[in-house]
């Protein structure tokens, strides 16, 4: 693609995420950050000017970005004192928390190296880890209980391209991964905001489906899957629109292939097989089980990246539980690329998946009025973590069980049945 074209796509590529993702209104303010590398990397600039563009085009009153740089977080990882990891300047999140209680919009911009940290001291990154979740959980709070219109979109990074596209030149792999988040969240395609609002009515109608069936629990069969999970009373299934509490209905991720819901926290039995790699905090883990009884984790095997896994879940009491559950065909777009994008806003959108950790409070009916223990309460689970994994193939089958234990077909060879 020549500059030009990149640049018109990119242009494009703007509008929808102003438009569809953010849906910025008129007055309203804009953060452009993110939080995992302490900013937007200065690689992803042509990006973010071109989103300011259309930000203000649409009447945005101001566009604040806070920048990054990811070398400096590997620089630190590797030669800061060991006992130096519990510094983590607030001003950031301070700045994020100011906007957000102004009721502005957030972005997030993704696609910055996942092996960042890889290969350093597992410990050292635990702990920077950690105490970014921590540091960071006031507006992961925010986030999660959709208080502004708030959104994840990816950048095709350089090293984030050349681990998606290893044969590839670094210049063509980057090309690749452009045309691949174009084409999957529809900038391909003629008019990419009509294109968004039939896919958008096309997914609202699927969640309505299943919130009309009111299940109170799922079946999951496939290789190495027989799992049991309860769904609680008044959870809600979500598809690509939300309203956020400024009273502003937008699109959380682009793209966006799942329905998704609140689990029950105490209410997940079985064994459970990834079908996907999971690529987390710079590790990848392969071909792992995760084994449940009464919604806890008691067990977690793996090929490749066990102790990774093992310290996920023992992060804290609610990464030993469930926060999301996703359903997504075996036909998605995304999975019909065929590979991995080692990122979650893609890979969670190409597969049925589960998430450790934190649930969302707008997947319960009321739940964003809740405290953290009324939340547990109604099944809910609270976490530092979300993580998910991919357990979908065209091999699975979903039953939905009513409370009556009737049970009725969900998915069928990884496609909708209902
Ligand atoms: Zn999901
Ligand atoms: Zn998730």
């Amino acid at each position: 693609m020549s500059n030009s074209a990149h640049q018109a796509m990119l242009t494009k590529y703007a509008e929808a995420i102003v438009k569809v993702g953010l849906n910025v209104r008129a007055g309203q303010r804009l953060i452009i950050s993110l939080m995992a590398t302490r900013g937007v990397p200065l690689q992803f600039a042509p990006l973010v000017r071109e989103v300011a563009k259309a930000a203000y085009g649409v009447g945005a009153k101001y566009v604040e970005v806070i920048w990054g740089d990811e070398e400096m977080l590997r620089l630190r990882a590797q030669y800061a004192p060991k006992d130096s990891f519990d510094e983590y300047p607030t001003y950031m999140v301070d700045a994020i928390m100011q906007m957000i209680n102004n009721g502005d919009a957030l972005l997030s911009i993704s696609g910055a190296d996942p092996d960042l940290l890889g290969g350093l001291d597992p410990e050292v990154v635990g702990m920077m880890q950690k105490k970014q979740l921590t540091a960071a959980s006031s507006v992961g709070e925010k986030v999660t209980t959709n208080a502004i219109n708030w959104c994840v979109v990816a950048a095709a990074g350089e090293a984030w391209a050349k681990k998606v596209f290893p044969k590839l030149s670094p210049e063509k792999a980057q090309a690749e991964l452009w045309r691949a988040i174009f084409e999957t969240t529809r900038i391909d395609q003629p008019d990419p905001i009509a294109a968004w609002q039939k896919h958008i009515d096309a997914m609202k109608a699927r969640a309505q489906i299943l919130q009309a069936r009111q299940f109170d629990a799922l079946h999951y069969k496939a290789e190495g899957t027989d799992f049991t999970l309860g769904l609680p009373n008044g959870h809600r299934w979500i598809s690509a629109q939300s309203l956020a509490q400024n009273g502003v209905i937008f699109t959380a991720n682009m793209p966006t292939e799942e329905v998704f819901t609140l689990p029950d926290r105490n209410r997940a039995d079985g064994v459970v097989s990834a079908t996907f790699p999971l690529s987390y905090g710079g590790t990848l883990i392969e071909n792992f089980q995760v084994t449940f009884e009464n919604g806890r984790i008691t067990n977690v095997t793996a090929k490749q990246g066990e102790a990774a896994l093992k310290k996920l879940v023992d992060t804290d009491e609610g990464s030993h539980r469930l926060g999301e559950v996703a359903l997504v065909p075996a036909s998605s777009p995304i999975a019909q690329r065929g590979h991995l994008f080692y990122n979650t806003l893609f890979d969670e959108n190409a597969s049925c998946h589960l998430a450790i950790g934190r649930a969302y409070r707008f997947t319960l009916t009321g739940g964003e009025e809740l405290n953290d223990e009324e939340f547990s309460a109604a099944g809910g689970n609270v976490s530092l973590n979300h993580v998910d994994f991919m357990i979908g193939s065209p091999k699975m089958d979903i039953d939905g069980i009513r409370k009556d234990g009737k049970r009725e077909p969900v998915m069928r060879n990884g496609e909708w049945a209902l």
